[in-house]
């Protein structure tokens, strides 16, 4: 499984800058599989950093987009059939 460039599904959107959608979560591909980026579905550490949630592939993101979706965070419409298409190509391989 190689992917031709690391691919990110979401990226934040920017409080007080413009933006097309409001997203609480950062997805993107990794060597290790799926990370989302510094999620707060985490407590925060002592220095009010999140930790990254990695899963093994873009279907099993899924589910922990589900959690977010489920804790009322904002997450755009187009992040989980993104992962599902991604999770399609990943099994045609
Ligand atoms: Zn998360």
């Amino acid at each position: 499984m190689a992917y031709a460039a690391p691919v990110s599904y979401v990226r934040w959107s920017s409080p007080g800058r413009p933006h097309e959608y409001d997203s609480a979560v950062y997805i993107y591909d990794t060597d290790d599989g799926v990370e989302c980026c510094s999620c707060l579905l985490y407590p925060a550490d002592g220095l009010g950093d999140l930790p990254s949630h990695l899963e093994a592939t873009p279907g099993r993101m899924i589910e922990h987009v589900r959690a977010h979706i489920a804790a009322g965070h904002a997450v755009p419409d187009f992040v989980i059939p993104g992962l599902a298409a991604a999770e399609g190509a990943r099994e045609a391989h």
